[in-house]
């Protein structure tokens, strides 16, 4: 199996709904999106994906969220703009768009250095 790496990122406030803590209260993050994008074979190219198409996909889904309140965008006016909510959307997102056989491995949310979030599919 193959498999390429995109880091990207953008910016957006939140606020945890019924938390207790810090995180309640509305703030900022420079959230930074890894995608891991697989597939068995190369195409003949001998690529998984082209780069350029994949940072195409991310800045398509991340324009619903940049500089805004995520808590204002669907699917975050219904669930908790969590870093883990973050990662599984943007896996969903992404997959919609990949062609076959090319698909996703994992995503991974960082809300700052040292705290992110991972999901993948069984
Ligand atoms: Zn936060």
């Amino acid at each position: 199996m193959f498999e390429v790496i995109l880091e990207s990122s953008f910016s957006s406030a939140h606020r945890l709904r019924e938390y207790d803590g810090n995180c309640e209260r509305m703030h900022g993050h420079n959230w930074r999106i890894e995608v891991a994008v697989a597939r068995p074979d190369l195409d003949e190219m001998g690529m998984v994906i082209d780069f350029r198409d994949l940072k195409r996909h991310l800045k398509e889904i991340f324009a619903d969220f940049d500089h805004y309140i995520l808590n204002d965008r669907p699917p975050f006016t219904e669930i908790n703009p969590t870093t883990e909510n973050i990662a599984k959307y943007v896996f969903d997102e992404l997959a919609r768009r990949l062609p076959a056989p090319a698909h996703v491995r994992h995503v991974t949310a960082w809300e700052t250095d040292g705290c992110g979030a991972r999901y993948e599919r069984d």
